[in-house]
């Protein structure tokens, strides 16, 4: 189909961006990589005003190294976020489950912020900042810079904290430093799907017993989840089999899974703690 017509901006710097997008009237639109956004233009489940258009922003592309955490810019592209010597050196999660999103067309366009900011709970990249306790660095003209860990910025389905003003500008990414194993594991039904379930962990073991752990789920909710329930359970144990069994049946514990053509919620909730148990594992043998 052909999308509703819209006003079409692009900013060249990210003060310029900051100043059109209240200008631009009520229901303007960022548009990032538009791997999300054009598809919802085409099928007219979007009517924006106009679109701001954060290709030629470079100052927003960059990743940096922030002292104890790195800074992705909104607009870095998956493909490059998951290539990159300090993402995948200080934030391999990140650059892990990066690499499992789509396929090599979507991964050169999208961009790691659109798909925060689109928060899909589907999406893999929620569920690892939230894992993370990454902050995301938002900015508007009126009110400044704000910082919102992501536990705050998922607010409901497809919905975020940012104000309609706002841009994400970067994501601070806090360094897994020495004894962290990470791993995302991800359940789909064909290569390169979106996630039926998926799982982000980072485990941390001092003399073999786990001094932290952090594990996100996908798309076991409107909104990316912590399964505080496992975390709890395995605080000081040494991830025994029957230590991760027992903590990973908890994985769906508070947890509001859809039912939709790919699976009921049910086989959600089972499936959640098969995929708990397998990330654990995996993350410990890392
Ligand atoms: C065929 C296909 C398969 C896919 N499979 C997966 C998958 O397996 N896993 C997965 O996680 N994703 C998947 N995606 C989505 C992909 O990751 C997109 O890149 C992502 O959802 C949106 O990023 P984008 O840069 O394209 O954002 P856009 O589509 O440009 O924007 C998405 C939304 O975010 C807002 N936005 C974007 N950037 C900002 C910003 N800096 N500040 C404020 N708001 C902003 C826009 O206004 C819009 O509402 C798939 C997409 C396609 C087309």
């Amino acid at each position: 189909m052909i999308p509703p017509t819209f006003d079409y901006l692009r900013p060249t710097t990210l003060d310029e961006a900051l100043r059109m997008l209240p200008d631009a009237g009520e229901d303007a639109k960022v548009l990032a990589g538009g791997q999300s956004l054009m598809p919802l233009l085409r099928l007219r489940l979007a009517y924006p005003d106009a679109l701001v258009d954060l290709d030629r922003v470079d100052e927003l592309r960059a990743i940096r190294d922030d002292g104890d955490a790195i800074v992705i810019g909104a607009t870095a592209t998956h493909h490059q976020v998951m290539h990159d010597p300090l993402v995948r050196e200080h934030a391999p999660l990140v650059a892990r489950a990066t690499a499992t999103v789509a396929d090599p067309a979507v991964r050169h366009r999208g961009t790691f912020g659109g798909s925060l900011a689109h928060a899909d709970p589907a999406g893999d990249l929620p569920a690892v900042a939230l894992a993370l306790d990454a902050v995301m660095l938002a900015r508007s003209a009126s009110g400044g810079d704000r910082e919102i860990p992501a536990r705050d910025f998922f607010v409901d389905w497809m919905t975020t904290a940012l104000e309609p003003d706002e841009l994400l500008t970067g994501v601070r990414v806090p360094k897994l430093g020495a004894g962290w194993g990470f791993h995302y594991e991800k359940f789909h039904r064909t290569a390169q799907a979106w996630a039926i379930v998926g799982v982000a962990c980072a485990v941390r073991r001092v003399q073999g017993a786990v001094e932290d752990v952090r594990i996100g789920l996908t798309n076991m909710g409107a909104t990316p989840v912590r399964a505080t329930a496992v975390e709890e359970r395995l605080g000081g144990s040494t991830l025994s089999d029957g230590t991760l069994r027992e903590a990973s049946a908890y994985a769906g514990e508070g947890t509001e899974p859809p039912s939709d053509l790919h699976g009921s919620s049910e086989y959600r909730s089972h499936l959640v703690q098969v995929l708990t148990r397998r990330a654990l594992n995996a993350a410990s043998a890392r």
